[in-house]
């Protein structure tokens, strides 16, 4: 047996030599964190901090969950070709050109792996979607953001302008997430005779179903002549099947069928495969749903502008108060009043569409707001307690 002092030595060893530790890439270690939407979890809160649908899911999608559940001990289709074909179908394109993943930012991501040596860069607007900046550094590119106008749009020609030799990938987010504008068909046409035919254009449409404005884009019209643009939908938004994550992109043939042979085997799960086969199949009930969240939207943005609000054009399942410094304010007066918003501290807080009983809470809450600073609503300053997100 050791003695007294032995043990005490045991306790304390020498300092070992340092040894080397494994190492990151350098670029992974100042990664931008992603904010998600507050959690809806509070009982009688309503969540409109992430661009959800307030629809539970459709009655035939959750039976072909169920059915799907059963078959989990068995691997799902590798490459996910039902839904290829399905989505193939729906878009009227060839199934080679499609290109599914585990949601459209997977998919993105792949992409972005795909086109970026390191330092090349891709330019997208700025403020836009969140998940931009991590998988451009993820994937080894260089973020370059462009600002969007003051209406919060993309500055289209200043975003042409930011290509430069290094420029691999361009991203255009429309409607735009967070601000919620869109481009026009005629902005997109002019815009991709400007970009060089070496440089991808990735058009991130997760909201394409709830755009109702004049000169709305049909991107699939313009893949023929335009090989560089690649098309990219998600099942999260419109489908509402945000929780079981299936994205894709639809591109030129080569393009798509080196993302496949490059992607995550089995990157699509077996319940969430099924689940939008199931959703393709019931077009016109998710179109009907759609069209309530729309005529949501016309109701909300209506009574804002009569609160005074300069809200621009939304045309997604949300809306973007410009509130500057007092966004973290709103949001904690929101939650207080009964629903979660997304703020985005200094800039602006996006609210989606939900409920009608929760959009009445929101302008409850934007009326008082603006009656605070009469009619500059849309530059109200306050202080008072803010949100940390
Ligand atoms: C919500 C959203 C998506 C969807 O991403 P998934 O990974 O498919 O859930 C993609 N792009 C934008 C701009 C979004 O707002």
């Amino acid at each position: 047996m050791p003695g007294p002092s032995e043990l005490d030595e045991a306790e304390q060893p020498p300092a070992a030599p340092e040894r080397p530790s494994v190492r990151l890439r350098p670029a992974l270690e100042t990664l931008p964190a992603y904010v998600p939407g507050a959690s809806g979890a509070s009982p009688g809160v309503f969540k409109l901090s992430s661009n959800e649908t307030p629809f539970p899911p459709l009655p035939a999608v959750l039976s072909a969950i169920s059915d799907a559940a059963e078959d989990v001990n068995r691997y799902p289709l590798m490459y996910a070709d039902r839904v290829v074909a399905e989505i193939a179908r729906h878009h009227g394109q060839d199934p080679e050109r499609v290109v599914v993943g585990n949601g459209s930012v997977a998919v993105a991501e792949l992409l972005l792996r795909a086109m970026c040596e390191p330092g090349d860069e891709v330019v997208y607007a700025w403020r836009s979607f969140e998940a931009y900046p991590i998988i451009v550094q993820v994937a080894g590119g260089t973020s370059v953001q462009v600002p969007n106008t003051p209406d919060g749009r993309h500055d289209l020609d200043a975003m042409a302008a930011a290509i430069t030799d290094r420029t691999r990938v361009v991203i255009v987010c429309t409607p735009n997430n967070p601000t919620g504008a869109a481009v026009t068909h005629a902005e997109l046409v002019a815009f991709l005779e400007k970009v060089p035919t070496d440089v991808m254009v990735l058009l991130d449409e997760a909201y394409a179903h709830f755009v109702r404005s004049a000169d709305a884009i049909d991107s699939f019209s313009l893949l023929s002549e335009h090989k560089n643009l690649v098309i990219m939908r998600t099942f999260a938004k419109a489908y509402g099947l945000a929780g079981l994550r299936v994205g894709y992109a639809v591109a030129r043939r080569r393009l798509a069928r080196t993302l496949r042979t490059a992607s995550t085997p089995f990157g699509v799960n077996a319940i969430a495969q099924a689940a939008a086969v199931a959703a393709l199949g019931q077009e016109r009930a998710v179109r009907e749903r759609v069209d309530e969240i729309v005529a949501e939207r016309e109701r909300v943005v209506a009574a804002l502008r009569r609160q005074g609000w300069d809200i621009g054009d939304p045309q997604g399942n949300f809306f973007w108060l410009p509130l500057g410094d007092a966004s973290g304010s709103f949001a904690a007066d929101a939650l207080e009043a009964g629903v979660t918003v997304r703020p985005f501290a200094g800039d602006g807080v996006r609210i989606s569409i939900g409920e009608s009983e929760a959009n009445d809470i929101v302008l409850t809450l934007t009326q008082r707001w603006a009656s605070i600073s009469g009619t500059d609503a849309g530059s109200t300053q306050r202080v008072g307690g803010s949100l940390q997100v």
